[in-house]
Parts: structure tokens; sequence; C-alpha cells
């Protein structure tokens, strides 16, 4: 998977080296993650007019917050920012793996097997539950460029991929997780409220 992440993270990073920022966990100006109980959390985030230098500097924004926390993937409205901008990096120990950053994602076609995993969060640190989801994508986006990208994706970056779309429109993971019991029982272990949880399952 890291080698798929690789490989497809260069493909569509050519010019990623302009949003691109040291990785390790000392950030100076990452920004506070909201965590479950924010509003900002559960706001519908609004697509991305026109990818400019702005656009670019929130990816950055979130890329250091990300690593700072020591994740893998980020959403924007995790920062408190309602857009459709997502990073996503399964190799940040390794220096030269460009991050991957979504602009306006869009899934056109999921599909193989469901599978269960288990998913954390930043927003909701400590909690660690299965989640099932679909083990094949196909998702356009554009990328930090402006440019219109489609790939396809499977196993922990397909995963990685809908868990950061889930926050574009203000679902958790949490609120997919079918063991009410377990979710329970663990959100009341790391302090989280459960009233703050949105079942679909
Ligand atoms: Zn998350």
């Amino acid at each position: 998977m890291a080698l798929d992440f690789a490989s497809l993270a260069r493909q569509s990073g050519r010019d990623t080296s302009s949003v691109r920022v040291p990785k390790g966990a000392d950030q100076p100006g990452s920004r506070v993650i909201h965590t479950l109980g924010s509003d900002e959390l559960r706001q519908p985030a609004r697509r991305v007019g026109k990818v400019d230098e702005t656009t670019r500097d929130l990816a950055r924004s979130m890329l250091r917050s990300m690593y700072a926390a020591r994740g893998i993937g980020l959403a924007a409205p995790q920062i408190g920012e309602a857009l459709q901008l997502l990073v996503i990096d399964l190799d940040p120990e390794e220096a030269a793996t460009p991050p991957l950053v979504m602009i306006n994602p869009t899934i056109h076609e999921s599909g193989g097997e469901l599978c269960a995993y288990e998913e954390g969060c930043l927003s909701i640190p400590g909690v660690y539950l299965q989640v099932v989801r679909p083990s094949r994508i196909d998702v356009t986006f554009r990328d930090e460029m402006g440019r219109p990208q489609r790939r396809k994706a499977d196993g922990l970056l397909a995963r990685c991929i809908l868990h950061e779309m889930d926050h574009l429109s203000g679902v958790l993971f949490v609120d997919r997780v079918s063991d009410h019991s377990t979710l329970e029982t663990e959100l009341a272990e790391k302090g989280f409220d459960r009233d703050h949880v949105r079942p679909m399952t």
C-alpha cells in the first residue's frame, strides 16, 4: 500500500513541491484541530472555486497540522475551514514521498468487497474502531495547481480518502460504527460524549 501511495502521489503531484512542507512533528504554524462535539466538524464544506495561492496556503497549514498531530489524513473542516480540501500522506516518515492534495473530490464509483478495518481520527484522539467501507473507489478531484485528476484507489488509500471525504459532508467515522456498545465504552474512556455521535448504522 505504501508503494501504491507513493506512485499515486507522484503521478498526481508533479507540482506538490509548491505545497510540500518538511515532515515531522515539529511544525511551527500548525493549527488547532477541532474535536468531537465541535460544530465546525458538522458543517457541510463548500466547493473550492479558484485554486490559487490562498488554497495552497491552506493546504500547507493542513499538512503542518497533520504532521504535528502524527496523522495520515486531514480535511479542511477539522481546522475550521468549511472547504472541500483534504490532504493525505500514508508515508509520513518518508521524506521523499509527496503528500496527496485533493480539492473538490467526487466519487464516481465504489466497489470491491465491503471491508471492516480499524479507523482513528485526529478529531477523536485515542478512539480506534472498526468501520465497514468499500475497498475500491474511482475518484475525480483537482490537485493543488487546479488541474483535474482522476484516480482509482484501493486498500488503505481508498479507506483514507473515503474517511476524509466524509468530513466534507460533516460525517465522522464514529457515525458509521455499528458496534454501539464498544463505541460507547471507547468514547467514555477517552472523555468524549456519545451524544455527539450521529449514528448512520
Ligand atoms: Zn477524521
